[in-house]
Parts: structure tokens; sequence; C-alpha cells
């Protein structure tokens, strides 16, 4: 175990092998030498340095020439990921079943970068975190002292674990795969200019999922659109969702419906409260949306009925933005990043999954944060940060939040109607509101129409 885990910190060090130059030189080609010689791998073979070079141009789908050309050259100039590009497949993992066995991992901060405010950092890290949590059976703690399983830090150059950085470009960070001390732990180069969701700059958020793939087991994948490919490419963090590639990837090292012995703990949203992500009636009943589970009222029962959204609906997102239902057609709506579902009872609604584009929004939106439809007036409320978009079949309106629902200057994260009153979910709080008058009426704890006793 020990040695295989020196053996996989040795492959990280052939990573660190970009070279950031323009055109192939004599220099390049001593580089590139020296650094493949570290690979363990490339000892055994003729000519190692020719065989390792076709299989990284056709890990990256070069043309396979087996020297260093300039196609190659400009793929090992790209920012990407420290760690070596070991295994050709799709999905892959460091073998031998490396990766961690527990369910429950812990991480905490040992620095911050200076890029970032805290909180983006910290949102970031989470958010990374739980594009695997949602997939798998693993769940992570954050720790703010001791030793945690993924130690998370910002270094420049050497930084103690014998892979220094390389200053601006090229390498971006690079993670451990599971075992204990430096195991799991992930190290980002503070010479690059991190970001919370702008392209100029690296998306902290992407870069840390990505690596994060590595501190539970996975190494790369050649399928260019997996979030494990080695090469570092924008995506809007709002809108990503994880691809199948590394969905299959990671469960098959976390088999999610391996959980029956260690369930994931459902809050109890009667005794400890949370901020819903949306809310919507459906056939008389209210529905309550966190995360991937969703709560019910019930008239059998006097507690709410808790399920997984998937297991309610399985074409549904496994997470939702806002939900409503059409009053007139008894569908219930989803919306999950730009993409809307619609379904009759339990069954899709054909020709969805719609673009909120189609339904007249502008196309810069990425996503809503609440929905409800006016029974009365047919009409739809779409909320997004302090506004709210009126829409019947195209957009009629747009207006402060503030000004329609007096008081409400808070983020608006659930909505629905019922009898004529808006009911608007604000942290772990629902306003009602007059819909005629836009009168506040009364203000009531976020589950009153759950029935918690
Ligand atoms: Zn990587
Ligand atoms: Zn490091």
């Amino acid at each position: 175990m020990k040695s295989f885990g020196v053996y996989v910190l040795l492959s990280f060090a052939a990573a660190v092998c970009c070279v950031p130059v323009s055109k192939v030189t004599v220099q390049d080609e001593s580089f590139a030498k020296v650094c493949f010689e570290k690979e363990p791998l490339s000892r055994k073979g003729a000519n190692p340095m020719s065989k390792k070079l076709s299989e990284m141009q056709k890990f990256f789908g070069l043309q396979i020439t087996g020297t260093l050309d300039n196609d190659t050259v400009e793929v090992m100039k790209k920012p990407r990921c420290g760690v070596a590009d070991e295994n050709i497949a799709r999905y892959s993992t460091f073998g031998d079943g490396l990766k961690w066995k527990k369910n429950t991992i812990t991480y905490r901060f040992v620095n911050y970068t200076p890029d970032m405010s805290q909180a983006e950092v910290d949102d970031s890290i989470r958010r990374a975190l739980e594009v695997w949590a949602k997939v798998t059976p693993l769940r992570f703690t954050k720790l703010t002292s001791g030793t945690a399983d993924i130690m998370i830090s910002f270094a420049r150059r050497s930084h103690g674990d014998n892979y220094p950085f390389d200053g601006p470009g090229s390498t971006l960070a690079h993670a451990f795969a599971p075992s204990p001390d430096i195991g799991g732990d992930a190290h980002f180069d503070d010479d690059e200019t991190f970001t919370f969701r702008s392209s100029k700059g690296y998306v902290l958020f992407l870069v840390a999922a990505h690596e994060f793939g590595h501190s539970l087991g996975l190494s790369h994948s050649d399928n260019r659109a997996a979030l494990m490919y080695p090469l570092y490419s924008y995506k809007d963090p709002n809108t990503f969702v994880l691809p199948q590639d590394d969905v299959r990837g990671i469960q098959s090292l976390y088999d999610p419906r391996a959980t029956t012995t260690q369930a994931p703990t459902i809050p109890d949203v009667c005794s400890s409260p949370v901020e819903f992500d949306a809310v919507t009636t459906l056939k008389g009943e209210m529905f309550f949306f966190k995360d991937s589970y969703l709560w019910h009222s019930s008239s059998q029962s006097s507690t709410p009925q808790k399920s997984l959204i998937s297991s309610f609906w399985p074409n549904a997102p496994t997470s939702v933005d806002a939900a409503y239902e059409n009053p007139r057609t008894g569908n219930v709506l989803l919306f999950k990043g730009s993409n809307v579902w619609a379904f009759s009872g339990t069954q899709p609604v054909p020709g969805y999954p719609k673009s909120l584009s189609e339904f007249g929004l502008p196309s810069f939106l990425t996503k809503v944060d609440a929905a409800f439809q006016d029974a009365r007036s047919g009409k739809t409320y779409l909320f997004w940060g302090g506004y709210f978009y009126l829409t019947r079949k195209a957009v009629e309106s747009f207006s402060w939040v503030r000004q329609t629902f007096s008081g409400m200057s808070n983020k608006v994260a659930a909505a629905t109607e019922k009898e004529g009153y808006a009911h608007i979910y604000s942290g772990l709080y629902m306003y009602m509101y007059d819909l005629l008058s836009g009168k506040l009426l009364r203000v009531l704890k976020n589950t009153y129409l759950l029935g918690c006793n």
C-alpha cells in the first residue's frame, strides 16, 4: 500500500511537464525528455520517449508520430491539471482499489487565495465537492482544525511536497489519490488567477471539482467532454452538470445503490429548518424541494412524506431551482439551470426539457430562483435576483420584487400561489401577500404548510 502510494506520487512529478514555448527547439526536446524520464513506466521498452509521446498523442487525439511536433507542444502548453495522464481509457481510476473506505470525508482549508473573497472560495469548494456527493453515497464535512482527509491549500512554486508549481499558466493544481497523510490533499497554484465565475482567469469551482475527482480516486479521462479530461476549459459554473463519463467513473468506485447500510442523513426539515430550493402546489398538496429530496404534505399522514426527487420523477434533474404547477393542465414544471422539465403526474410531457429562452425569457438568463403561476390571470411569475418577469405567452413586464411585494428585500428562494395569495419563501420564512394589492398579510415559518407538528 505504502509503495503504491509512492508510485502514485511519483507519477505526479512527470505531469509538471508542460513547456511554455511556441515552437519546437532542441531545448524543448531535452526538457521533455527529462520530464518523461521521471516516469517510472517509461524505463521499460526500447524507445521510451517515443512510446510515451505516442501514448500522449493518442490520449489527446493528435496524429501519432512519436515525435515532439508542433501540435504536441501546443497541447503541452495548455493550462492543465498537474496529475499525470497515466492510463489511456475513458474514465480511469488509480487502480488497486485506491479509494476511501468510508462515506464521510472531511476537508479543511489550510489557507485561502487572495484572488477571491473567503466566502467565494468556501462556496466554490463546497459546490465542487457537491458535484461528487450528488452521484455517490459520499458526504463531505468541513473541519476548522486538526487534520482532514482533504487538506486544501494555495501555494506557489516549491511548497513542501517535492512537486513544485511552475508559475503562471501550464499546471493549475494537483491532488493526491486517497491514502493517509498527504493522500486526498489538493494544492492550487497561486500564481494563477482564480475566479468565482468569470472566464477571465480560472474558475476555482471547475479546477477544484476536477482535483477532487483525483482526491476521491479518479485518474484522467481521454473523453474531451469529461470533467476528468486533463485540460482546463471554461464552463458556466451555474449550469454545470457532471458529464456521464465522470458519473460512471466515480460510481465504479462508490456505488450509489450501496447506501442501504450507510444511508446519507436526510435532514428532518421539521426539527432542523432549511431554506428550500423550490416549493409548489400539486393536486392540492404542497411539495417542498431541497437538494435531491422532496417533502410533501399528505392527507393520509400527519407528518410530511419525503422521497428522492428522482424516485418521484425518474427523468427529473437531481435538484431543482424552481417549480410550479400549471393550474389549468395540472402539469408540474421543474426548473434547473437554463432548462425546464414538465410532468403530467409522474410522466414526462413530450417536447420537454425546454430552454428558458423558449419561455420567452432573455437568453442571458442561466437560471431562475423561483416561479409560480397565478390561477386567476394565467400569468407566470419568474423570479431572478431582485426582479421578476411576468409572462403569459411572452414576457409582459419586468419589475423589482420589492416594489410589487412590499418589504421583500431578501433573496426569493421559492414561491407559490394559493387561493389568490402569493407565498414568497425567503430564508426560513414564508411571506404571504395579497396578489391584487401586493400587501404583506402574514409572515410564517417556511414549513407552515408542510404539516410539521
Ligand atoms: Zn487532473
Ligand atoms: Zn503540491
